[in-house]
């Protein structure tokens, strides 16, 4: 154990002094004898403070010796002067040894030569009094941080900037989680990357890094660091940091404000459109903002910003105006430099800017140093003009092509436009009437009552009222017409009338018309009056001839009768023959009465109207005929038939005059009858086709007139009734009646029924 002590105190690179309790040197091993360049054997028994006097930055030999009497050990840089006045710094370490036995005490001081000058002479100068006070004087806060990033010095600004005392902050490294610190931006700034941090990795200074650092109270202190690397003689790596650090909170604030109210600026000026520029003649040099090469199609780091780059991008015939105008702005002939050019876009593109500026500095001579100004973009401008010159265009034409006459006028009735047709009207031109009131214009100065008219219409539409009357207007040689007056009131977004439109509509021709058009329908009138009368007479007429006329008909039947029954056999054949066709003409005579007495009634009468199930009705109908049909062996076909709202009685009648006449007027043996129907839009249509004789078409209106027959009694019977009472009753269900055929081919026999009949006609 002794024989390793013994060794490690030979050979130990490190300096060794073992002393007594009361300091006094027992030993010195061959490194402290180099250390301190002193020869061991002069000086064993003699004062450790005396023989080696170091110093301590700011600790007495007392405070030391009493640390470690009090604690055992010390740890600590010293400073010591050598013989020929160099000055060494050492990293010490003392401790104190006590043998049990001997209850001893001895003390081991323990020496390593720190070899980095720089430190070394940083070190020392701090500890020159004149320099610590200097260093307490300084408003700057500094640090001087190891190879490690532990603080080993701090001066009083240094505490207060960072709101920490010397004993919390030394020994403190960089990466030291009790740091809170950010960046500008509000990112947190570890540790790693403090300047002192970088100078130590990189070797090279920091210059004014700022940094925000929260005080133990939670106050945020902005500080602009510099950083110096100290590095040893031989080595390129740095041993150490000097720190210095600004307080520069309050500039911040200021500084923040201020970039506030520019960012609020730009935000307004950016927001109207505008891009802002800065130019600082005496320098050369141009700021120009994001917006001012937006305007071009740029981005904000495209452009260069320089005045060359601008001039270049301006239309070439613009260039010389512009340099006009800021000559003259510059010399003071104009008051304000205001210039509207075009400029080159991005995409080679012309666009329009409206340049503005003004002088923001001069130097002592008068001449401008710096200029600020703005660039809008007028290209919206120019674009919404051209759109609202085409508007105006379009208005006016549309305006001069109408046919009505229209204007615009103020609220006291001051005409100020006037369309073509209202000036040919009265064969005038616009200066004849603009700016001056419409009751002086002549299509209505005609007339002082009309006048007086114009004036009252004028006061009530200024009033916000809608006037519309006819008014008779005059127009060139003696010309007039009566149009459709109208002043409508135009309100502005307040609601206050700012125009009135006057309009009229030439309505003389339309009156005119009307006119005709009335006289025309009173004559129908009074025609259909007529008529009705007279048919009404006629068909009742005809009732009642045909009603008185059966009486005297029945009493000559009669007497035929009793004159061929009492008398007959007296007669010779010749006479029997007179009273057979006597007979035979009043029988027919009879029927035709009695059918004009039905036709009659058709027309007066009011038959009900009810919902009909046609197909019923035309089976019944059919079964009336049930002998014919048996004899002639017709086919009748019946389809669907819808149920449907008319006079059953008289839709008896038409489907049995219809069928009856496709059974009498057969071709050949089997007639074959179809009846159906379809839907029309307000009608039903039906119809009854029969493949029988077919009629001509010369015939197809005839055989719908009352006693209208294309054959003789002989070869059909019948009086010729039939298709007149059909067509009467169909048309008083608002319907119609026709028939499709040709000889030999068939007849189709159609008629319609109106859906929605309330009533028959
Ligand atoms: P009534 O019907 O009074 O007994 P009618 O049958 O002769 O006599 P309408 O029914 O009015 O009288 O017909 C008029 C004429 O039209 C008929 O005389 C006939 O010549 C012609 N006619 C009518 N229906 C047909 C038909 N289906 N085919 C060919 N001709 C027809
Ligand atoms: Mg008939």
């Amino acid at each position: 154990m002794k024989d390793i002590f013994e060794f490690f105190y030979t050979h130990s690179t490190e300096g060794l002094i073992i002393t007594d309790a009361e300091f006094r040197i027992l030993g010195i091993n061959p490194a402290a004898e180099d250390v301190f360049q002193i020869a061991g054997s002069t000086c064993i028994g003699s004062s450790l403070v005396q023989t080696i006097p170091f110093q301590c930055i700011d600790l007495t030999f007392e405070n030391i010796f009493e640390t470690l009497t009090l604690e055992g050990s010390w740890k600590g840089r010293v400073s010591h002067h050598l013989p020929n006045q160099t000055i060494q710094l050492l990293s010490c370490n003392f401790y104190q040894l006590r043998q049990e036995l001997s209850e001893q005490t001895h003390y081991a001081f323990l020496f390593d030569l720190i070899s980095d000058s720089k430190l070394l002479s940083a070190s020392l100068l701090l500890q020159q009094e004149q320099y610590a006070s200097f260093l307490k004087s300084l408003s700057e806060g500094i640090t001087v941080q190891t190879e490690t990033s532990d603080i080993i010095l701090c001066n009083p600004a240094a505490e207060r900037i960072l709101g920490l005392t010397r004993d919390q902050m030394l020994g403190r490294s960089s990466v030291d989680p009790r740091w809170r610190c950010i960046h500008e931006d509000g990112s947190p700034f570890p540790g790693e990357t403090h300047p002192s941090m970088v100078s130590l990795g990189t070797g090279l200074p920091q210059r004014n890094v700022v940094m925000g650092v929260y005080k133990p109270d939670g106050d945020l202190t902005w500080i602009s660091i510099n950083s110096e690397p100290i590095f040893d003689n031989n080595s390129a790596i740095p041993t150490a940091v000097i720190t210095s650090f600004n307080d520069i909170t309050e500039l911040k604030s200021i500084e923040q404000s201020l970039k506030k109210t520019e960012e609020r600026w730009n935000f307004a000026l950016e927001g109207s459109g505008l891009g802002v520029w800065d130019w600082n003649i005496a320098k050369q040099e141009i700021y120009f903002s994001p917006h001012c090469r937006r305007i071009l199609g740029f981005e904000h780091y495209e452009l260069p910003d320089d005045i060359d780059t601008w001039r270049s991008r301006v239309h070439p015939d613009d260039l010389p105006v512009v340099k006009a105008q800021l000559i003259q702005y510059l010399k003071g002939q104009q008051e304000r430099f205001e210039v509207e050019y075009r400029v080159r876009k991005k995409d080679e593109s012309y666009t329009w800017v409206l340049d503005r500026g003004m002088v923001v500095d001069i130097d002592s001579n008068g001449m401008a140093r710096r200029m600020i100004g703005t660039h809008a973009d007028q290209q919206q401008r120019k674009q919404m003009e051209e759109a609202e010159r085409q508007i105006s265009q379009r208005f006016k034409a549309v305006f001069n092509s109408m046919y009505q006459f229209i204007g615009i006028m103020t609220p006291d009735g001051l005409l100020v436009d006037v369309n073509e047709a209202a000036l040919a009207f009265a064969g005038i031109t616009m200066q004849d009437v603009v700016g001056k009131p419409l009751w002086e214009a002549p299509w209505v100065s005609y007339s002082e009552t009309i006048q007086t008219q114009i004036r009252q219409d004028i006061a009530r539409a200024a009033k916000g009222e809608f006037i519309r009357h006819e008014l008779e207007i005059a127009g060139k040689q003696n010309d007039s017409t009566i149009i459709d007056f109208s002043l409508k009131p135009v309100r502005d977004e307040n609601g206050i009338v700012t125009l009135i439109i006057p309009e009229g509509r030439d309505i003389g021709a339309l009156k005119h018309t009307e006119k005709l058009l009335q006289e025309a329908n009173e004559a129908l009138a009074k025609r259909a009056e007529d008529l009705s009368v007279s048919n009404a007479e006629l068909e009742r007429f005809a009732y009642v001839a045909s009603h008185d006329l059966q009486e005297p008909l029945r009493t000559v039947t009669m007497f035929l009768e009793l004159l061929d029954a009492r008398y007959g056999a007296q007669l010779d054949t010749t006479g029997r023959t007179y009273i057979a066709t006597v007979t035979r003409a009043a029988n027919r005579m009879k029927t035709l009465i009695q059918d004009l007495l039905q036709y009659a009634r058709i027309g007066n009468d009011n038959f009900t109207l009810k919902s009909v199930d046609s197909q019923a009705l035309v089976t019944a109908v059919i079964e009336s005929f049930g002998q014919t049909i048996q004899e002639t062996g017709a086919k009748i076909i019946v389809r669907d038939l819808p149920r449907l709202h008319a006079s059953e009685t008289m839709l008896y009648m038409v489907f049995h005059n219809l069928v009856g006449n496709a059974l009498k007027y057969k071709q050949g043996a089997e007639p074959i009858i179809e009846i159906g129907y379809r839907l029309e839009d307000a009608h039903y249509e039906f119809f009854i086709k029969d493949n029988g004789i077919g009629i001509h078409s010369n015939y197809f209106d005839k055989i719908f007139i009352i006693f209208q027959r294309l054959h003789k009694k002989e070869e059909y019977s019948g009086t010729g009734l039939g298709l007149a009472l059909c067509k009467k009753i169909v048309e008083r269900h608002r319907g119609t009646i026709r028939v499709e055929s040709a000889p030999g081919q068939g007849s189709t026999f159609y008629f319609t029924i109106h859906k929605k009949i309330k009533r028959l006609h």
